[in-house]
């Protein structure tokens, strides 16, 4: 089974779908592979350290692509190399299907298997091959410390010959693993975290971070039976908004991760409620590229808003590329692995399996994903 593993070609991604560890990994198996020329360059990965791993180098990009019986990367596939696909060809990658209608269009009408990462169950059998998670987590670290440099303070409590100096206030909003993450990381940092969620269940998690969990009663909120936040009712996301005014005004740092699946995100904050907050105080809206959380946040920019810096920087993960593509390939190789069946040499698309269920939107022609066709058909 030829494997091939495409170089990203999305201006400004540094990371790198497959590290040398992984290849040599999908070589054990048995697998034909082969890496487009540079695909580890941004990482400082050589084609040689690939080689030294059993795979094959090609700069013939449009011939591996017509002739990789499985295809892996890092983003969605750009719309003119789908064609040049063969039909039954296996591509794996991120795809972000509720957002990209035509490209999930091509890939079925090319024949393709399209295996949508994001799509991947939240199981405990699935968390290894989890990359919502793997990324969410280092951006979660990756947005502490840009809110720690675009602070003019320190994080910890100093108690020094000058005085003594305050620990900085950081307030995160939406605990999943991005909340997590920047929960701790703060933390680790010396700043006094408080957090909020809409679902109830993560208060614990919360203290037992040594953060504080700011409560505000909005009702009956839940989550979807995959642990997913649902949508709050107008009426909800008012009080909601309220309910934080006081948190976000006593931040120096706020992290806003709130995220909803197949949906955009929720404007949870609003130039009201910026206004309360201390100019030079710092707003980092992790959700900005599926919508945003914070009012005025502009895609890769730091945008002024009386004297708060809202950051809208998109890419998180991409600011640690190392330590992100090492999960990411280590997810994309421990999915391959999973379905690989050892003898034949071949990878096993198991239509009955729960995890293919979940991932595989496009297949033989059709749109196979009932996931996808329900939001889709809303
Ligand atoms: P996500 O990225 O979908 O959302 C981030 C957070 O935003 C969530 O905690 C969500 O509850 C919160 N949110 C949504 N609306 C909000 C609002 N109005 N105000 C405040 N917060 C709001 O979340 P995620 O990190 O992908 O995690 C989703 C779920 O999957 C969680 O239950 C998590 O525990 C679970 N999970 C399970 C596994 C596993 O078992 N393998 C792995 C990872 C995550």
């Amino acid at each position: 089974m030829k494997i091939a593993v495409m170089k990203e070609s999305c201006p400004g991604e540094r990371r790198v779908p497959l590290i040398p560890a992984t290849a040599e990994k999908l070589v054990k198996l048995g697998a034909e592979l082969v890496i487009e020329s540079g695909l580890g360059q941004s990482c400082r990965f050589e084609d040689a350290d690939y080689e030294k791993a059993g795979a094959a180098v090609s700069a013939a990009r449009r011939e591996l692509l017509q002739s990789a019986d499985m295809i892996l990367r890092l983003r969605k596939p750009p719309a003119d190399e789908i064609e040049l696909m063969k039909k039954g060809c296996i591509h794996i990658s991120y795809l972000d299907p509720f957002n990209e209608g035509e490209l999930v269009e091509l890939l079925r009408r090319a024949g393709v298997s399209a295996v949508s990462l994001e799509m991947i169950p939240r199981s405990t059998l699935a968390q290894k091959m989890d990359v919502l998670s793997s990324q969410a987590n280092v951006a979660g670290y990756a947005a502490v410390l840009l809110g720690a440099e675009h602070l003019d303070k320190i994080f910890p409590m100093m108690t020094t010959p000058a005085g003594t100096i305050k620990p900085t206030r950081v307030f995160v909003i939406g605990v999943g693993v991005a909340g997590l993450q920047a929960i701790a990381t703060a933390k680790r940092l010396g700043a006094v975290v408080e957090a909020f969620d809409t679902r109830p269940v993560v208060e614990e998690q919360v203290k037992s971070l040594g953060a504080k969990f700011v409560k505000i009663d909005l009702g009956e909120t839940g989550q979807t039976k995959d642990g997913y936040a649902k949508a709050l009712t107008p009426e909800q996301l008012a009080l909601q908004k309220e309910g934080m005014t006081k948190a976000c005004a006593r931040a120096d740092v706020v992290i806003t991760t709130a995220q909803l699946f197949g949906r955009p995100a929720p404007r949870l904050i609003d130039s009201k409620m910026l206004a309360e907050m201390r100019p030079g105080s710092v707003v980092i809206d992790m959700a900005v590229e599926s919508g945003g959380n914070v009012e005025g946040a502009e895609l890769d920019k730091v945008t002024e808003i009386g004297g708060v810096r809202v950051i809208g920087f998109g890419n998180l993960p991409g600011r640690v590329a190392e330590t992100a593509s090492q999960m990411y390939s280590a997810n994309l190789g421990n999915f391959v692995e999973h379905f690989w069946d050892k003898k034949a040499k071949v990878f096993n698309l198991n239509r009955n399996d729960e995890i293919i269920k979940g991932a595989l939107i496009t297949h033989d022609g059709e749109i196979v994903s009932e996931m996808y066709k329900s939001i889709i058909n809303k």
